[in-house]
């Protein structure tokens, strides 16, 4: 009865199978030619110093305009990249694209020098050889600084690397470049590691906060969670942040920056620009 109960569900699944896998294919295949298609394109979402509404920074959001499906997230086709090995070429693609649009900023009159800029890496780019010479070469070819480049990683990404990627957190360091957690809180991994990563800030996933304006028990938790990044020399950054409760919230707590849809979603390069240039702090 098992078997035949077995082979019933093959038979029953395999014709979805076999499509999913087909668009897989699919849309690999596609993949590969949108960076020379030019069908990605970069929106930025402000960071900004929760007291004053400021803009520290922008951190750049990859998309994939599509021929035929529309305007695509990065969930929708990141982890694919991933497999497919196509997110070295994105990724640095994503690097030049945002470094090049940064250094365009930085020669508008309002010469927001200290404006950082954040890009995520995956977890498979730190395995790569030549990521810290890609990097290295990129802020030289744009003139930007070392220092105004934040690079976010998830913690597992930190927590499960081996040789290669200490080397590549190292050298990146050694260059100058911030480093921060991405996520954090989402992850399996022990919270020692948080003393000996090279790392400077860490973002703080918007999952921890989502409630800490009705569940005071949560709200505890986040400022614990905030004295604890402290405790190990970093600098806590929010993301997710939806309601001006929240920003208050954080804002009592002595938190510093913060991101989110309340002060804005991700952005065009042109209605970044244009904040620069009003030089108007976002509501806070
Ligand atoms: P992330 O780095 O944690 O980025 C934040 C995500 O949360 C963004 O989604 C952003 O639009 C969304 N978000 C921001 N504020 C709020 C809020 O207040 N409420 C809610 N509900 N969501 C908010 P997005 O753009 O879809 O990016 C998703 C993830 O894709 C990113 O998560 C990042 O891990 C990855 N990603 C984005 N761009 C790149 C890239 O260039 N390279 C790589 N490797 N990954 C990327
Ligand atoms: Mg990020
Ligand atoms: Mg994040
Ligand atoms: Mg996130």
């Amino acid at each position: 009865v098992a078997k035949d109960d077995a082979q019933h569900r093959i038979k029953t699944f395999e014709p979805v199978m076999l499509y999913k896998r087909q668009l897989r294919r699919e849309m690999a295949a596609e993949l590969r030619q949108a960076v020379a298609q030019n069908q990605l394109l970069l929106e930025y979402q402000p960071v900004v110093e929760l007291a004053t509404g400021h803009l520290q920074g922008v951190e750049a959001l990859v998309r994939w305009n599509h021929p035929t499906r529309g305007l695509l997230k990065p969930d929708a086709f990141i982890p694919l990249a991933e497999e497919t090995g196509l997110i070295e070429e994105i990724s640095r693609w994503v690097l030049r694209a945002a470094l090049d649009q940064l250094a365009c900023w930085r020669l508008l009159p309002a010469q927001p020098e200290q404006l950082k800029l954040q890009i995520n890496l995956a977890a498979a780019e730190l395995q790569s050889m030549d990521l810290v010479d890609y990097v290295r070469r990129t802020l030289r070819d744009s003139g930007i600084p070392a220092a105004s480049l934040v690079l976010e990683i998830t913690e597992t990404a930190f927590v499960t690397g081996g040789e290669v990627e200490t080397y590549s957190l190292k050298s990146l360091q050694a260059l100058g470049v911030g480093l921060e957690i991405d996520d954090f809180g989402t992850g399996y991994s022990s919270i020692s590691y948080l003393r000996r990563l090279p790392v400077d800030t860490v973002k703080v996933d918007r999952s921890l906060i989502a409630d800490i304006d009705d569940d005071d028990g949560q709200l505890r938790f986040v400022e614990a969670v905030h004295r604890l990044i402290h405790a190990a020399g970093m600098e806590a950054v929010f993301e997710g942040i939806e309601t001006a409760e929240q920003a208050w919230q954080l804002r009592k707590m002595g938190c510093c920056s913060g991101q989110g849809y309340y002060f804005s979603r991700p952005i065009t390069a042109a209605q970044v620009t244009a904040l620069l240039e009003e030089g108007r702090p976002l509501p806070a």
